[in-house]
């Protein structure tokens, strides 16, 4: 079992090795700790940075028990870490966090509704639908426009499709592969917003300021924070994110998706159980960062503070966007973050900038 405070000079157990997984385990080596990655790809961006990779698919036996080995505690970068690969690590004795049930609620969006809706997290009115019989009838309830989305694996805008007719509704079923589907009424937002919020091993929480987000083609493209709001939708937002990491019992960071709506009200879109992009400008917009925090739950340290320091426009850098890196570090208010991929693909996401300004 691990010994928690894990001791710097331990190992981290990251499983993922994208951005959010290097950047991880960027802090998580600022903080003295080694750092292994399992990842399919013997090349990946967190790997790159990391002490060890392992090569392996996430249920991979042999490749946990290689990373069990290594590392006492295993976090992830991503949600949909499967909860077979939570159960073979926690069988060979390592401490795993964020916890399963936070897993099974973001892996599924109607369990996560449910579970917001029972913590008195509000959301659009939703139905599910595993039949096009189910999708239309859903649909008839719910009312159109709606949006379908499929209950899992759904990610930047992937897997949903709007449905303008309520007869439409078995066509959009199909159109998604026939697979289970979440019915959502059309949140009327004004904003979008986001929260980041972690919860340390003795169940203190540290909120961070809000986030204003600007999505493209599903894709966040902008954050601007702290966001501009008033001291009633901060602490709606904070009320909100206290009831997500309690009701979770949850370790760790947590990015929760938020519509401000015409009325004053937040509604909560969902919950990433893991840092997420728009908590980037905390790298450089806040005391101590996300991905810091993130690894100081994990491992049972204390939290550190989440005061901005800055305020920040955060711009994602997609495709070859990233080209643009030399004359942005020409601007002296602009940090530049690079997450070493070798293939700059359209939309993909290579980096990112925080463009500061004083607070
Ligand atoms: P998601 O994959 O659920 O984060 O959705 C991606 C984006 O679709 C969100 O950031 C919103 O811009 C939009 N969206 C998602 N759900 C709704 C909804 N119920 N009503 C209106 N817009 C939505």
């Amino acid at each position: 079992m691990a010994t928690l405070p894990l001791p710097p000079g331990s190992t981290l157990g990251i499983i993922g090795g994208g951005q959010l997984g290097r950047m991880l385990a960027l802090a998580a080596a600022r903080l003295g700790f080694d750092v292994a990655v399992l990842e399919r790809d013997a090349d990946s961006p967190a790997g790159r940075v990391a002490a060890h990779t392992i090569v392996g698919g996430y249920t991979d036996r042999a490749a946990l028990a290689q990373l069990a080995a290594l590392a006492s505690v295993v976090t992830y970068e991503f949600e949909n870490v499967p909860a077979e690969a939570v159960r073979i690590l926690q069988s060979l004795g390592v401490e795993t966090a964020p916890g399963a049930q936070a897993l099974a609620v973001a892996q599924d969006r109607v369990a996560e509704k449910q579970f917001l809706n029972a913590n008195g997290a509000p959301t659009v009115a939703f139905a599910a639908a595993d039949t096009a019989e189910e999708a239309l009838s859903a649909a008839a309830v719910i009312g159109a426009p709606l949006l379908m989305k499929t209950r899992r694996e759904g990610y930047d805008g992937k897997g949903q499709r709007w449905v303008e007719h309520v007869a439409d509704a078995a066509a959009a079923f199909a159109a998604l592969g026939g697979v289970p589907v979440i019915l959502e009424a059309p949140a009327d937002f004004v904003r979008e917003l986001s929260i980041i919020a972690a919860r340390g091993r003795d169940g203190a929480t540290a909120i961070y300021p809000l986030a204003e987000n600007h999505h493209e083609g599903g894709i966040l493209r902008r954050s601007l924070a702290p966001a501009d709001v008033g001291s009633n939708l901060a602490e709606q937002a904070e009320r909100i994110a206290a009831r997500i990491l309690g009701g979770l019992e949850y370790v760790g960071v947590v990015g929760v998706e938020l519509f401000e709506l015409r009325d004053g009200r937040l509604l909560v879109n969902e919950i990433a159980p893991r840092v997420h992009n728009t908590g980037h400008w905390t790298q450089d917009g806040c005391e101590v960062d996300q991905f810091e925090q993130h690894v100081r739950a994990v491992a049972g340290w204390p939290l550190g503070p989440t005061a901005a320091i800055a305020r920040v426009e955060m711009l994602n850098l997609l495709g070859d966007e990233v080209d643009a890196w030399a004359k942005l570090a020409h601007e002296p208010e602009t940090r530049l973050h690079l997450y070493g991929k070798r293939e700059a693909k359209p939309g993909r996401k290579m980096g990112h900038v925080n463009k500061l300004k004083p607070l």
